[in-house]
């Protein structure tokens, strides 16, 4: 994994991004190569020097969007977004970078809006063939009149890559309607710090390619002087999600209606039928939906869409040192598809060797994914210790009691890095 090294503070002065301050700064991680530096002015997060734009190599850029598609988009949290909003039955919405493009095809699909994208690079196309929307291959370039007006102008995670916020943020809200919603979310830069999980501080620091990270009150800022007088800031995971509006109108509260979750599957079970069986959308519809059903303890609906061909029960994995070799053996959603399958054998087939065999073989994958690509296991990272835990529980239930005490104290060992959620639940229910 590569190293987050906390340890330096030294200092440097160049003029902050965001808020203008030229004073100096301290650094307060480095990592690969990059130094991140905290404005003690606004607070945000500045990666200086501004790495250089660096061309991605094809194949590294097409297994990325395999892991995207397969596992890592975080498409229901989308789908929420969009649907929180849209209020009303007809409208356009824009997504800025928007990738492959789901946020594009919800709006358009489910909410029956008119949606376009943004995206300069090949998952746009890519987007364009298999989901059939209109995903235009350009930059976001300021809108001086001749451009159409959108009611929602919806950009997540671009705003971090851009060296100057100011003029990026100017070009959004160049295409929104008067009265009309932006939304925007980015990491927020108050989660940077050592005691965060290191595959979600990697994720949101995402070295090379990230430049700013913001934090709520300077983007709050930023969009007041923009003069959206309505501004909502949620903060709860890793990212700030931005609601904000000009004019009277208040903010949406950020929440869809009703029948969300049943929208959500009926759409997933929608692109599946229209993608192509061996595709990475297919295995990533399947996964997101059969993982959907376990969450809900909906055991015959995820029976129904469970495939065997996304689990491994035995995996192979000393000979692999790569990202490559991994993603060459396995779908990329193997560690939490083996994990819900485990769920679904402990809990509804009741066969508890073979939960515990399953259980195992997830936190395995787990462990390798985060060995060979740390900043795209943020997945992995959360479920791994989930997987120890629920393996000492269907040992239990097999009645091995010498494996039981061994998984307890692995995870109630000092120097064990388990959450605190889990180790509670451990000492509860494996002592
Ligand atoms: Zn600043």
């Amino acid at each position: 994994m590569p190293v987050l090294d906390w340890s330096s503070s030294a200092r440097s002065r160049f003029v902050c991004t965001v808020c203008r301050d030229g004073r100096d700064k301290r650094r307060i991680v480095s990592c690969e190569g990059y130094d991140v530096y905290r404005c003690g002015a606004c607070a945000c997060l500045l990666c200086h020097p501004v790495p250089e734009a660096g061309e991605v190599p094809r194949a590294a850029d097409e297994l990325r969007l395999r892991d995207h598609l397969e596992m890592n988009a975080a498409l229901e949290t989308q789908c929420r977004e969009v649907e929180a909003l849209i209020h009303r039955s007809a409208g356009r919405l824009l997504d800025v970078s928007c990738g492959f493009g789901f946020s594009v095809d919800y709006a358009q699909r489910v909410c029956g809006w008119e949606a376009v994208g943004f995206e300069p690079s090949a998952w746009g196309a890519a987007g364009r063939g298999q989901l059939g929307v209109d995903i235009r291959r350009q930059p976001l370039a300021l809108n001086s009149g001749s451009s159409a007006l959108f009611d929602v102008v919806y950009c997540s995670g671009a705003i971090a890559r851009e060296q100057d916020p100011w003029r990026f943020l100017h070009a959004l809200v160049s295409y929104l309607k008067p009265g009309g919603t932006l939304f925007l979310s980015t990491p927020d830069a108050e989660r940077i710090r050592p005691a965060y999980p290191p595959a979600a501080t990697l994720a949101m620091l995402s070295p090379g390619r990230h430049v700013a990270l913001l934090c709520a009150d300077a983007l709050a800022g930023m969009l007041r002087v923009l003069g959206f007088e309505s501004v909502h800031i949620d903060s709860a995971g890793s990212h700030l999600a931005v609601t904000a509006t000009r004019g009277a109108a208040a903010a949406p509260a950020g929440e869809p209606a009703d029948g969300f979750i049943r929208r959500y599957r009926e759409y997933l079970a929608a692109v599946q039928r229209s993608a192509r069986p061996d595709s990475a959308l297919h295995r990533g519809c399947v996964y997101r939906l059969y993982r959907s059903y376990v969450d809900a303890l909906d055991w015959a609906a995820a029976a129904a869409v469970f495939d065997e061909s996304l689990i491994a029960e035995h995996p192979k994995l000393d000979d692999i040192r790569s990202f490559a070799a991994f993603a060459q053996r396995f779908p990329l959603c193997v560690a939490p598809m083996t994990y819900c399958r485990a769920l679904q054998t402990l809990n509804d087939q009741a066969d508890y060797a073979r939960a515990a065999r399953l259980f195992r073989a997830a936190q395995a994958l787990c462990r390798k994914k985060m060995e060979v690509e740390p900043d795209r296991s943020v997945v992995e990272e959360e479920l791994l210790w989930r997987a120890v835990l629920h393996e000492g529980i269907a040992c239990k239930y097999a009645g091995r009691r010498r494996e039981v005490v061994a998984i307890a104290r692995a995870i109630l060992a000092e120097e064990s890095a388990a959450p605190e959620p889990i180790r509670e639940r451990a000492a509860r229910e494996l002592a």
